[in-house]
């Protein structure tokens, strides 16, 4: 079940403040409070998805595909294309998912652990 009190639907409403690096009709990309490496962006979608299989199963036709392709806008936007970057996204409990709605994070800037 989607909670619309989670912290990135009250990001999305205004109601909290994120640094924005990207925004469109169907998704927001911003900074992560806590930064696992040196630049960590989060993409989230605009519709209210809990998780990967929720959004890939229960969206509407073309709209995943625009969301990779925004996510690359992104990598673009930080500059990520050459140097490389991570694509991460945790679904559930096993893979420690704190947020319930649907997100990518986007890991770079500095080689990374495994
Ligand atoms: P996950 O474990 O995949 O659900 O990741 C949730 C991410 O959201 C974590 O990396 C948090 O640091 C990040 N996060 C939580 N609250 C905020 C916030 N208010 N602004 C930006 N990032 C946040």
């Amino acid at each position: 079940m989607y909670d619309k009190n989670n912290v990135f639907a009250k990001i999305l409403a205004k109601q909290i403040p994120a640094k924005i690096v990207y925004e469109d009709d169907e998704c927001l990309a911003f900074h992560d409070i806590n930064p696992i490496s040196k630049i960590h962006v989060l993409v989230i979608t605009k519709g209210e998805y809990t998780d990967f299989s929720d959004f890939v199963c229960n969206s509407n036709p073309g709209e995943s595909e625009r969301f990779f392709h925004s996510v690359e806008k992104v990598v673009q936007t930080l500059n990520l294309g050459k140097s490389g970057y991570r694509l991460l996204t945790n679904t559930g409990e096993d893979a420690r998912q704190e947020v319930l709605h649907f997100h990518m994070h986007i890991l770079g800037g500095e080689k990374l652990g495994i």
